[in-house]
């Protein structure tokens, strides 16, 4: 089985790749952005007619969510328009593809963990043009997975466990957000759940919420990363309202993990837990 990865050099795709040795019965074939420019629809058919896969994972993205809201053109660019040529092309040559989403979709409103049929409202550029990019795969064909994840972190790229650890080797103390509630996704893990779709050959299309278990305040994931890598500094919980930002962050952004976990029996780690096997 083909399974080609679009965006290559991102978080999620060096962690396929890191995974990827464990799945000998599948050929994976990576893309980066310069083999494979999602935007560029001549392009797309070009890899696609050579490589022929039978999946296709969309790890390309454009994931600035700040700076999103100062280019919304190049955001929609890639994450619409990118994902639109994809699902064409997916259509055209019989691929299944597997794209993914954000808890940015939501405006982070509820209190309980969100479902995959609650309402999106995304409260930013970002957000919008990821849930522009959904409804541009749902309106070409039906032989899609979209996966919203949240909070995506590990080794590779960057991420937020990188940034606390380079900025806690240049300072004192550091003070983080305690009152915007989430979880935190080791890329490994979704990379393993991708995976595990394809084995399962279920054929269960729709959309998927994926996050490791658990939730936490991005002031409690910095406290743990720090006691994970014996890393001291003065850490202080600050308010929202005293890191203001370009793009407005969901409040609560727990994803409820119910339907991935029951169609395709994935056992999904608890964030702690996963957090403390990440070795950089
Ligand atoms: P990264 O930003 O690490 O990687 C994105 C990759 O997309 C980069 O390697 C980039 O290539 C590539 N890319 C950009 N434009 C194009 C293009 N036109 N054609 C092909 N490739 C392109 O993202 P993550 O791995 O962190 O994110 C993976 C997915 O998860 C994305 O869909 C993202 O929206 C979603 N997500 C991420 C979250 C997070 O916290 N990071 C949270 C929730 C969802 P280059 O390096 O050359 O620029």
């Amino acid at each position: 089985m083909v399974v080609l990865v679009t965006g290559a050099n991102g978080q999620l795709g060096q962690s396929l790749h890191y995974i990827a040795t464990n799945y000998p019965e599948l050929h994976l074939v990576f893309c980066s952005s310069s083999d494979l420019d999602i935007t560029d629809s001549e392009h797309c058919e070009t890899v696609f007619s050579k490589t022929n896969p039978d999946y296709c994972i969309n790890a390309a993205a454009y994931t600035a969510v700040d700076k999103a809201e100062s280019e919304p053109e190049k955001a929609h660019l890639i994450n619409v328009v990118g994902a639109r040529n994809l699902a064409e092309v997916c259509q055209k040559h019989n691929t299944v593809l597997l794209h993914i989403s954000t808890d940015f979709v939501f405006d982070g409103d509820k209190k309980t963990p969100y479902k995959e049929d609650d309402i999106p409202n995304p409260t930013g550029v970002y957000g919008q043009t990821k849930l522009d990019g959904e409804k541009a795969i749902e309106a070409v064909f039906e032989k899609y997975y979209i996966i919203r994840t949240s909070w995506v972190y590990s080794q590779f790229g960057n991420n937020f466990m990188k940034t606390m650890l380079r900025l806690a080797s240049e300072r004192d103390a550091l003070s983080v957000v305690n009152d915007q509630i989430g979880t935190p996704t080791n890329a490994v893990d979704l990379a393993g759940a991708l995976i595990s779709i394809i084995l399962s050959n279920k054929n269960a299309f729709g959309i998927y919420n994926f996050s490791n278990e658990g939730q936490c305040s991005w002031y409690d994931f910095a406290k743990e990363i720090f006691e994970i890598n014996k890393v001291k500094i003065d850490l202080k919980p600050i308010p929202t309202t005293s890191y203001p930002t370009p793009a407005k962050r969901p409040p609560y952004s727990v994803l409820d993990k119910t339907k991935i976990n029951s169609t395709f029996e994935i056992e999904i780690k608890n964030w702690e837990e996963s957090l403390k096997m990440t070795s950089l």
